[in-house]
């Protein structure tokens, strides 16, 4: 007979997947019935990271998107292509926004308990798991985990530092986001600068680049100075927030084997390894475990599939071994193909033609050898 555990679920990591499940289970109105406890080393992130990602509607977190663009630049050297995003808007949310959000929500159910502990150990037990933590231990039927980013091991990383830099006049065009200006350093990988105008006066500028070697945070202050001092010279800024981070890129699994420990986030593969972009393959994630959760159907909580799965890793493959430079690649697909198009492409969402069309932006003799050694490779 299965045991009667304390909770239903416990959700191990209270970061985006964390919070996002527990968003997701407390909209139910049967599953928000269900005990749930949530622990998290650090339930005081601040605002550690801002979300970008697209919608072609309003979402859950549409209360709290901060700013929200129609249109959407690419700049290398001096070609400029401007995409309008319609119908899609590329928003942002805050880091510290979306924590408070679903926490504030979330207190107005009892039956959500919360811990604040490091994770020691998950581990099966019967027909359920267990978490052990500094000072404790529970168990549940299952345990959603998105613990262990730190261990992730990835041959390419999405790196990057950004300051939001705020001016005393107007200097930003505030209707355009600028995803990649790849007129920087490219330091031998792909780099470009992402520059999201909050305001007329306000932007966040962020160096990203795809390499294997994270860089140390000087080495991106040097190339953001140089950025700021070329296109808005002797203007006084202040740098009001920093943030910095790295992404995994890759397609090899990292998802936990422990029967009812399910593994979600970056952990639970949710990073589309091309881009660095999760903050919607988690919601698509979290809802999706809900629905399975209510109908009583066995978990499976993977969002990418074969077909893009398969573009994904070629695409790696042509940057892990320089098979084409980054900045060419992405400039050409944004030159060849319309905002969302491309959209469409990185959110898993695009059909069959559409992916030719993005595909036929490489070169033949580049894509195909590369798909090629892909296949082989699986
Ligand atoms: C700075 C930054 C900006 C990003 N911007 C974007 C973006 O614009 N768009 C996009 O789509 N994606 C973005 N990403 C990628 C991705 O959306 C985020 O990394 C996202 O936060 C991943 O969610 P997660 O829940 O897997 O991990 P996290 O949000 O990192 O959550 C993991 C949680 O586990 C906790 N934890 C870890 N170990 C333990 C332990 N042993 N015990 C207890 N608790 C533990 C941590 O405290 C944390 O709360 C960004 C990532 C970073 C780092």
């Amino acid at each position: 007979m299965q045991p009667k555990y304390k909770y239903d679920y416990i959700i191990a990591g209270a970061g985006c997947a964390g919070y996002s499940l527990l968003y997701h289970l407390l909209q139910d109105p049967i599953l928000n019935k269900k005990k749930i406890l949530v622990v998290d080393a650090n339930f005081n992130k601040g605002n550690d990271r801002t979300w970008c990602f697209w919608e072609d509607q309003a979402g859950p977190f549409e209360l709290i998107v901060c700013k929200k663009w129609s249109n959407i630049e690419v700049l290398k050297g001096t070609i400029q292509r401007l995409l309008p995003t319609a119908p899609f808007e590329y928003k942002m949310v805050q880091g510290i926004d979306f924590y408070q959000h679903i926490s504030a929500f979330a207190k107005g159910f009892d039956n959500v308990e919360w811990v604040a502990s490091k994770i020691l150990s998950i581990d099966a037990e019967h027909n359920g798991a267990i978490v052990h933590w500094e000072g404790g231990a529970a168990n549940a039927d299952y345990v959603f985990s998105s613990i262990n980013g730190e261990r992730i091991q990835s041959t390419l990383w999405q790196h990057f530092k950004g300051n939001v830099v705020e001016f005393d006049v107007p200097v930003f065009d505030k209707s355009v986001a600028r995803l990649m200006d790849f007129n920087v350093p490219q330091m031998d990988a792909t780099a470009f600068m992402y520059l999201l105008p909050l305001t007329e006066k306000k932007a966040l500028v962020e160096y990203t680049l795809f390499s294997p070697t994270i860089l140390e945070t000087a080495e991106y202050d040097l190339v953001l100075n140089a950025y700021m001092e070329e296109h808005y010279k002797g203007q006084a800024y202040t740098i009001v927030h920093t943030e910095q981070g790295a992404i995994p890129m890759t397609t090899k699994k990292m998802t936990s084997t422990i029967s009812n420990v399910i593994s979600i986030g970056t952990m639970g593969d949710a990073v589309k390894a091309s881009t660095g972009y999760a903050f919607q393959f988690i919601q698509e994630q979290t809802q999706q475990i809900v629905n399975q959760l209510k109908l009583n159907q066995a978990l499976d909580a993977s969002v990418h599939y074969t077909r893009h799965q398969f573009y994904d890793a070629v695409l790696l493959y042509i940057l892990e071994h320089k098979k084409m430079a980054g900045d060419e690649i992405f400039a050409r697909i944004f030159k060849k193909n319309d905002a969302a198009t491309v959209f469409k492409f990185l959110s898993n969402t695009s059909n069959l033609m559409e992916d030719i069309r993005i595909m036929l932006s490489l070169p033949t003799q580049i894509f195909l050898p590369a798909a090629i050694q892909v296949l082989f490779r699986r």
